[in-house]
């Protein structure tokens, strides 16, 4: 959390922070991902206008886990950005004005990291862009344009659940 009235800021003033926050494991489509650096170096940028504030996010991330496709070790780089504007008027009438990570003078931090992070991330973690995941039938991992000829009679339930996730 960031108290953002620690922060004093007048119209027109400027702040960087840096906010360290845990580089807790994500949860994938069913596996475990682990999140470095731990702790994660966020650099959040208040910029206070008279009606609210800007805020801007920033960091760099490596998520590490098993492939969506064949389960290999496969890593993510990603640099994060992400802003939000949050009103600052006590009156102010419109909910889309306010930010979902600022509550009091409370900027969730963390919450805003995770969800941007997971936001940041590709559709699918791969362990190579061309990974063209395992048989069905046998679980060998497929080379895209060679040729693999199993007769794959026995089906191991393990990649059929896999299969079914894709
Ligand atoms: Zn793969
Ligand atoms: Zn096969």
């Amino acid at each position: 959390m960031l108290d953002l009235s620690s922060l004093r800021l007048a119209p027109g003033d400027v702040r960087d922070e840096r906010v360290d926050v845990p580089g807790q494991p994500l949860e994938l489509g069913g596996q475990t991902y682990t999140v470095t650096p731990d702790p994660l170096v966020a650099r959040v940028e208040v910029q206070a206008a008279s009606g609210g504030l800007y805020l801007k996010l920033a960091f760099a991330a490596r998520v590490e886990g098993p492939c969506f496709r064949c389960l290999e070790p496969a890593a993510v780089d990603v640099d994060v950005r992400a802003s939000e504007y949050h009103s600052t008027d006590p009156d102010e009438p419109d909910d889309e004005l306010l930010s979902d990570y600022v509550e009091g003078d409370l900027l969730d931090v963390e919450r805003w990291v995770r969800d941007s992070l997971v936001f940041a991330l590709p559709d699918k973690i791969l362990d190579r862009e061309d990974c063209a995941g395992l048989c069905p039938h046998c679980g060998e991992r497929l080379e895209l344009g060679a040729a693999h000829d199993c007769q794959g009679e026995q089906l191991d339930t393990r990649w059929e659940k896999l299969r079914d996730l894709l």
